[in-house]
């Protein structure tokens, strides 16, 4: 154990891929060792991972099975960096949290990885990651499991955010939640009886792209006049709402735009899916009754009372802390 604590210590770990693939298996086999016999399920640690396509984001965390994360490591870049780049961070990152002195309960049995980009999480495969390139139809879930010798579980982060606020936060006992993550990029998550609703081909909750305004600015998709072209990105920071509040002009009309256009979109999904409560995380979340009380006014006003009656509109628990917890929890579902 010493001597590969000692290893993991000496080599520096961005200099030699190959090494660290052996040590982060050293790292989770020597865990394994420790089993005691007991059942997997009551004994070990998962991993969750955020990767953000802006390079803002880039953590991972280590829990014990009731979810509480243990030890967490964060490297957020200041560019947009290239795969190789994000996946040598990771790896340092990996052998960090997964140190043979922090897995003395037992060993890894999954990681979970949420993803800011359009993800196929039945095949654990990244189709985009929003903002960076060279991630196109990267096999992400194989490539992680090989690495590190461990199953891994891949998905969108709004999806993975969306079970850990059902989960852990502000949807608990909830059946039926649109998660909406409200940042640089916005980004949807639909639970149904506590599972992520995916789709066919995994874009179930791209709300992001919802047409809400024929002939609307272009979005970062091509499109226009979609959702996340007019709501997203002039408001980045929750100043904008204090501002408006204020009576700045210029920030009131973001604001308007953001009640109107989230309003028309969230009214639609509502007659949809008919859920029992909306979350609204992500930064701009952070703006808390400056954006919800407006925002379920407007829901309730554009919906049919017996669709809208029961709804609650709230501001996510677990704040800008819901991607790696959604990574964490993609990694305990099942286990
Ligand atoms: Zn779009």
């Amino acid at each position: 154990m010493s001597i590969q604590q000692g290893r993991l210590q000496e080599s520096p770990l961005q200099d030699a891929p190959a090494r660290i693939s052996g040590n982060l298996r050293a790292a989770a086999q020597s865990g394994m060792q420790r089993t005691t016999g007991k059942l997997l399920a009551t004994q070990g640690y998962v991993v969750g991972i955020e990767i953000s396509g802006s390079g803002a984001r880039q953590s991972v965390a280590l829990a014990d099975l009731n979810g509480t994360i243990l030890q967490r490591v964060r490297r957020p870049l200041e560019y947009v960096a290239d795969t190789k780049t994000v996946l040598q961070l990771l790896d340092g990152m990996l052998a960090e949290v997964m140190a043979p002195d922090h897995l003395e309960d037992g060993r890894v049995l999954r990681v979970g990885v949420a993803i800011g980009g359009l993800v196929d999480a039945t095949h654990g495969v990244v189709r985009t990651l929003h903002h960076a390139h060279g991630w196109d139809n990267f096999p992400l879930q194989d490539y992680l499991a090989e690495r590190l010798d461990i199953p891994c579980i891949i998905d969108n982060n709004a999806n993975a955010a969306a079970l850990a606020e059902v989960q852990y936060g502000a949807g608990i006992g909830e059946r039926i939640v649109l998660y909406v993550g409200l940042g640089r990029g916005i980004g949807g998550g639909m639970i149904i009886n506590g599972r992520v609703y995916h789709g066919t081909t995994c874009t179930a909750g791209e709300i992001g792209h919802l047409l809400v305004k024929e002939n609307g600015p272009r979005c970062s998709c091509g499109g226009f006049g979609h959702l996340e072209a007019i709501a997203s990105e002039r408001i980045t920071a929750e100043q904008v709402f204090r501002l408006a509040a204020e009576g700045d002009r210029v920030a009131q009309r973001i604001v308007d735009d953001v009640h109107t256009y989230l309003g028309i979109a969230l009214a639609n999904i509502v007659h949809l899916i008919n859920p029992g409560m909306i979350i609204l995380g992500g930064q701009v979340a952070q703006a808390g009754d400056l954006l919800i009380v407006p925002l379920q006014a407007r829901i309730r006003d554009l919906c049919l009372p017996a669709a809208s009656e029961d709804l609650r509109v709230v501001q996510g628990r677990l704040g800008t802390e819901a991607n790696i917890v959604g990574a964490v929890t993609l990694a305990l579902q099942d286990i």
